[in-house]
């Protein structure tokens, strides 16, 4: 039975990447050794992270302009290095707020430096919204502009990028980097943790504005400060080596698929697949406004709760995994990646409709 993988994290990565890592899991590069087995400094190890880098740089059109740093842990390790070292005295970091990421980002803020945050949400009803980006009320000075473009739990993707005169803008792209196109100049820092498009857990890669390096910042441990990292080529301690190795193989994987535009074409048409079922049909409900519905993940109800168990059983049994809600929102999520294939989401509203019709 083909399984298809629906969590939202660490989730599924694509076949084709996990079969050649398998093929080369003893002997890698004919060296006769894993990857996991040689030195983060031998030269086939080196020259496999330059290519790494060098891909991201190509695939996510990354200038000169920017470090790319491959950092440890993952996601929540920045909402701690963001502050560190980004902090400026006398402007707050500000946090914009539309979810439980982050808002996780500035309450681990708040322990390290001054923050404000601008809630977003503008739901109603059984309504998820937000405020349009252009609505947002900046303030005129802050370290730092964090927000979150995709809210993994809520369900909610922000499209638009905002923007500041001053202060640098911060964007946790842990759940849609690669997903689709963005202008990576419109961002001073970008990051994000690598389960969900890009590996396995623990790796964080950071895209980093050089002229940001130049801040002093709060003191940090060294694991966590940029500029040590940029300078030391994200060697200053031992490296997740196989993560960044797994990483290297998806982005090249990603290159020969077509790229991040082939990524994105490939996303919209397995969402508005999945959206347009749930909004046909009365049995499901997506509670997201139209104009913020995330193309990773995809929250649904039914319209009982007390189906939830036997929906979540019998998708198992018929191979559809991991499709349960986060404990904070309930119902069901999809999540689908770009390693999800548009045969999963059949699969999926094949397995909902049949569920549907036998419980109405
Ligand atoms: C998954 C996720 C994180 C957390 O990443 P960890 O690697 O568990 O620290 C942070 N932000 C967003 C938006 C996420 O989806």
């Amino acid at each position: 039975m083909t399984v298809y993988n629906f969590c939202a994290g660490p989730a599924m990565l694509p076949p084709e990447v996990m079969k050649k890592a398998q093929a080369e899991f003893l002997n890698w590069q004919g060296l006769g050794v894993s990857v996991m087995e040689v030195s983060h400094r031998a030269k086939p190890f080196l020259a496999m992270v330059e290519e790494c880098e060098a891909s991201l740089r190509r695939l996510m059109n990354i200038s000169d302009d920017f470090e790319v740093l491959f950092m440890h842990g993952g996601g929540r390790g920045q909402f701690a290095a963001v502050p560190l070292n980004l902090h400026q005295n006398d402007a707050p970091g500000f946090y914009i707020e539309n979810g439980i990421w982050s808002s996780g980002a500035t309450k681990e803020g708040a322990k390290f430096t001054d923050v404000a945050s601008l809630n977003i949400r503008c739901d109603e009803q059984s309504t998820f919204d937000i405020q349009p980006v252009n609505d947002w009320q900046l303030p005129e000075k802050a370290s730092f502009i964090h927000y979150c473009p995709n809210e993994t739990i809520d369900g909610i993707e922000i499209f638009d990028v905002p923007k500041h005169q001053s202060a640098p803008i911060v964007a946790d792209m842990s759940s849609m980097i690669l997903s689709r196109e963005i202008n990576v100049d419109e961002f001073d820092l970008i990051y994000a943790g690598a389960q969900k498009n890009i590996g396995p857990s623990g790796l964080c890669i950071v895209i980093v504005r050089k002229t940001l390096l130049e801040r002093d910042g709060l003191p940090r441990p060294a694991i966590l400060d940029y500029a040590i990292e940029a300078k030391q080529g994200s060697m200053y301690n031992t490296p997740p080596t196989f993560a960044w190795y797994l990483a290297a193989e998806v982005f090249s994987y990603l290159e020969a698929q077509g790229g991040v535009p082939a990524m994105e074409a490939h996303n919209k048409e397995k969402a508005a697949l999945l959206y347009n079922y749930i909004d046909s049909s009365d049995f499901y409900s997506n509670k997201v406004a139209a104009h913020c519905r995330s193309l990773m993940n995809v929250p649904f109800w039914l319209q009982d709760d007390d189906l939830n168990a036997a929906f979540l059983a019998q998708a198992e049994a018929a191979g559809l995994v991991a499709l349960e809600g986060h404990r904070f929102v309930g119902g069901m999520r999809a999540s689908i990646y770009n390693a999800m294939p548009i045969e999963g989401i059949k699969a999926l509203i094949a397995f909902m409709d049949k569920f549907a019709k036998e419980h109405s």
